[in-house]
């Protein structure tokens, strides 16, 4: 996560060559300039929609705080944790019932009719080959698209769990279990090597895409948001970290205990509703491993006991996880909490999505979705440190139907690693449940600026996140450029 948009003022000073995107490690070339937008992040949703925002000829500074030489697109040798336009290969969309739990959890214009357009938009999937198809590989046109500029494409071998036929396409998913092969993986003839197309590749870097009007300075990190009399975004200053909080807009136990005097909105939820995913590997159950295993969609309410669903929507249960997730930090207030968990409870218990995930390079990952869980992210109140402090919180709702749940966590805490999905942080929801953002994205009591980033999702998807975090990144370029 992490791209928030400032609204400045003047035209940034022009150094590069005419016509091509400037990308600088050079400080001197952004440090006391003004532009139309500065965008904190170079991630998927900042090169997003700063190719939007530069394309209506408005100038845009992103800081990035990677260095730029880890822009590497070609598979394998790619995975630097510091800078996300670089994802995993896997590609599909949520499902409807999810994205239209957006709007009704008070964001209006948050809904599937709206958002579908903009996955349409951005993916270009790449048929499989003859080879492919002869094993498998298919896609539904239905819910697949072919003119974007992120490459999906088919490079999977999908017979790695025997007795599994890919029968419904995970971007239209209806079944408890389902299965596909798509990824973020292409050929390309012209280096004759497979790359990850991400965000850089298809909108930043591309022949096609570059901006005399945008410069992105990279090694460097945004400390702070600078605000005038009227809390109006007018500027960044660069360094360290979690710049919200930083910047005088949060919880005021957090900011009192970082010594932060200038403190600008009270906003309880920054940080908090902090959603995170992990996962669990297992060559035990791979019969037959490959280098390409389908993404398969498992379980969903309907293998859950009788017991189980009695107590996932028990009004006593749900307001007892609603003080916990208070209590713990995890959300502002217990209407809040009990506002989301319900909207969550809802979609598992009526839309039925798959509940976990499988994936496998080499070995079975299977990838529990935690929905009832919320943690919080803050900074360190020792500014030396710079890092935020995440503290994830894993509830202890989940234990299986043999296990206590003491003895579930305990497992469960022993065996699973940290997958880096999150999501949550900056909610967009109405603020007396402990939004951050509005349904504009605007943070709330301040002008100027917007978060736009997987941040905003108040709720895990059952999907992987990059078809849906596209969708929001392109939705709030037009956004933006509507209150112009
Ligand atoms: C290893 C890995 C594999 C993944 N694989 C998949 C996949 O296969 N399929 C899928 O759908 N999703 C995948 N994801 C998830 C997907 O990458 C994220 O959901 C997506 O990138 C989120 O986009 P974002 O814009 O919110 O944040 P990001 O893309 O993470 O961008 C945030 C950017 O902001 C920068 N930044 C943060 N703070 C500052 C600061 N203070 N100053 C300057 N810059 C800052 C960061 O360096 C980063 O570049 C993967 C994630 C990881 C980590």
């Amino acid at each position: 996560m992490g791209c928030l948009i400032l609204q400045a003022a003047l035209l940034f000073l022009r150094l590069h060559l005419a016509g091509a995107t400037l990308v600088t490690n050079d400080t001197a070339l952004a440090a006391g300039q003004t532009s139309d937008y500065i965008v904190v992040g170079a991630g998927l949703s900042g090169i997003t929609v700063t190719n939007k925002l530069s394309a209506r000829n408005y100038s845009v500074l992103i800081i990035e705080a990677g260095p730029d030489g880890s822009w590497n697109n070609v598979i394998y040798n790619a995975l630097d944790r510091q800078f996300r336009p670089i994802n995993g290969m896997i590609w599909y969309r949520p499902t409807a019932a999810e994205i239209d739990g957006l709007q009704r959890l008070g964001n209006p214009g948050w809904n599937w009719v709206n958002l579908e357009p903009y996955m349409q938009a951005i993916e270009r999937n790449i048929p499989s080959s003859v080879m492919h198809t002869a094993q498998g590989a298919g896609l539904d046109p239905i819910v697949r698209a072919f003119s974007g500029a992120i490459k999906v494409s088919f490079q999977g071998i999908p017979y790695a769990f025997h007795g599994l036929s890919i029968t419904d396409d995970l971007s239209n998913r209806t079944a408890s279990v389902s299965a596909s092969t798509s990824w973020t993986i292409w050929y390309d003839p012209v280096t004759r090597q497979n790359k990850r197309s991400s965000a850089a590749d298809g909108v930043l870097w591309a022949a096609d895409q570059q901006r005399e009007t945008l410069t992105v300075l990279a090694t460097h990190k945004v400390d702070r948001v600078l605000f005038d009399m009227d809390i109006r975004a007018v500027g960044v200053s660069f360094m360290a970290f979690n710049m919200t909080d930083r910047s005088g807009i949060g919880k005021k136990s957090v900011l009192d205990a970082a010594g932060i005097l200038e403190q600008v909105v009270e906003l309880p939820g920054v940080g908090g509703h902090l959603l995170h995913e992990e996962y669990w590997n297992d060559t035990a159950l791979f019969d037959e491993p490959h280098m390409f295993a389908p993404e398969v969609s498992l379980v969903n309410v309907d293998e859950l006991t009788l017991t189980h669903i009695q107590n996932l929507t028990s009004p006593n249960v749900l307001a007892s996880r609603a003080q916990g997730l208070v209590r713990a930090g995890g959300a502002a207030n217990v209407e809040g909490a009990k506002t989301l968990l319900n909207a969550t409870i809802n979609l598992i218990v009526n839309s039925r999505p798959g509940s976990s995930r499988s994936s496998g390079v080499f070995m079975a990952t299977f990838w529990p979705v935690t929905p009832l869980s919320r943690g919080h992210i803050h900074i360190d109140p020792d500014p030396a440190l710079g890092d935020p402090i995440i503290d994830a919180y894993y509830s202890p709702e989940k234990a299986g139907p043999d296990a206590t749940d003491a003895e579930y966590l305990e497992w469960y805490r022993e065996n699973m690693g940290p997958a880096d999905r999150w999501v949550g942080s900056t909610a967009m929801l109405p603020r007396e449940l402990g939004g951050v953002v509005d349904e504009r994205l605007r943070v709330y009591g301040t002008r100027g600026l917007r978060v736009v980033d997987a941040g905003i999702l108040p709720y895990e998807l059952t999907s992987h996140l990059m078809s849906a975090v596209y969708a929001i990144a392109l939705r709030a370029a037009d956004l933006i450029l509507a209150d112009v």
